[in-house]
């Protein structure tokens, strides 16, 4: 029988591209909701929830999961450090996948941006630059926090590395830190690039996306996946098989 898949954040932008990416791919969505509606009384009838919405909508959702032993796909951003860290002892209480991108192009730019940051260490200066539509709520995207946080672990950096943009007399860049910097406008899906940069010659490693069903039809890709794990927080990089 067809997963039955409940859309959580069914009338936004991403919400709509899973309803699409599911009539492709022959899976049935079994419930949808937005703001306001009751979440759980759809997940009964589900087997797994596929949630875009909001960052604010995450706890309820998680909450309503649990109680109903229901696996989950979560691919909302823009959740605050700690916020995050409380969410994810929530959502370990059963199967999730969380991921702030679902393309298979970018969790491959992860793995390479893993590799690089390993080869090329601390004297290639590391800057992260993103691009998304003039309607996107957060900043930086999840997407890029992600390869922020790859490039801080290679190099065994803490949080207070990052530099969110540059203004006035900033002094000269220290070896240490880790630029990241947002640009937003028109309808651009997302696109994102590292920066390796040191005396004589820089690497760019660039991932673009043109169309949302990429992550859509990742998103249900993941929900495949999920139904057949035991509880735990999994990432795009264990659907596919990168990690
Ligand atoms: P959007 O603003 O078009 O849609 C969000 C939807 O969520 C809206 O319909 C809104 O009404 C709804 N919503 C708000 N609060 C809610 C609540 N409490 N309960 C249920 N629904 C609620 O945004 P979008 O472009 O579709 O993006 C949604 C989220 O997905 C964002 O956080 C975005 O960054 C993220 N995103 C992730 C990926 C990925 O691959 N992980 C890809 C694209 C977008």
């Amino acid at each position: 029988m067809a997963l039955s898949i409940l859309i959580n954040g069914s009338r936004g932008r991403m919400g709509q591209a899973v309803a699409g990416a599911a009539r492709e791919m022959g899976l049935a969505v079994g419930a949808q909701t937005d703001l306001g509606d009751d979440i759980s009384a759809g997940l009964a009838k589900c087997d797994v929830v596929v949630d875009f919405s909001a960052h604010t909508a995450t706890r309820a959702m998680l909450v309503a999961a649990v109680a109903l032993g229901k696996p989950v796909v979560l691919g909302t951003t823009g959740h605050a450090v700690a916020e995050k860290k409380e969410l994810l002892a929530l959502a370990a209480k059963v199967p999730c996948v969380w991921a702030g991108n679902f393309s298979v192009g970018v969790n491959l730019l992860f793995a390479l941006t893993r590799r690089a940051s390993a080869v090329l260490g601390s004297d290639y200066d590391a800057e992260v630059v993103e691009m998304h539509h003039r309607f996107k709520k957060d900043a930086p995207s999840g997407t890029a926090a992600r390869l922020l946080e790859i490039i801080l672990e290679e190099r065994k950096l803490d949080r207070n590395a990052l530099r969110h943009g540059r203004e006035g007399i900033t002094g000269e860049r220290t070896p240490t830190e880790v630029g990241i910097h947002a640009l937003r406008g028109g309808d651009v899906v997302g696109d994102h690039t590292v920066i390796f940069a040191a005396l004589g010659e820089r690497l760019e490693l660039t991932h673009k996306a043109s169309d949302r069903g990429i992550f859509a039809r990742g998103a249900l890709r993941a929900a495949q996946w999920v139904v057949k794990q035991k509880p735990g927080v999994y990432d795009m990089q264990d659907v596919l098989g990168l990690a």
